[in-house]
């Protein structure tokens, strides 16, 4: 058991009660207009709490299958795309003429 499972609202049968990123939501999801190095700093912030979660694979795998924004599971939005689970408008990357994709 790690000091996580034992949080007031950890609940063993839902992964996200014991998730290590209650209350930081800010870090996980970009602002209006966030530049390119404030982004950077943030998704590094974020993956530190990722690294050290007992729930990241399962995590990583619910953005993946749902297609979500944000940074999830030591993942950002570029990382699922380019693992192939691709968001409609993924943030940061743009399609090319030959249909391949880019880090913008
Ligand atoms: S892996 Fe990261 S984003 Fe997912 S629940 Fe844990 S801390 Fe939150």
């Amino acid at each position: 058991m790690t000091a996580t499972d034992q949080l007031p609202w950890a609940d063993p049968a839902d992964w996200k009660s014991r998730a290590v990123c209650h209350g930081k939501l800010h870090l996980f999801f970009a602002k209006k207009s966030e530049r390119p190095e404030a982004r950077a700093r943030r998704e590094a912030k974020a993956k530190r709490l990722c690294d050290v979660c007992p729930v990241m694979d399962e995590c990583r795998q619910y953005a993946r299958d749902n297609r979500l924004y944000g940074f999830w599971g030591g993942e950002s939005e570029e990382a699922r795309h380019r693992a192939g689970y691709t968001l409609n408008a993924p943030i940061g990357v743009r399609p090319t003429e030959d249909g391949e994709s880019v880090a913008s």
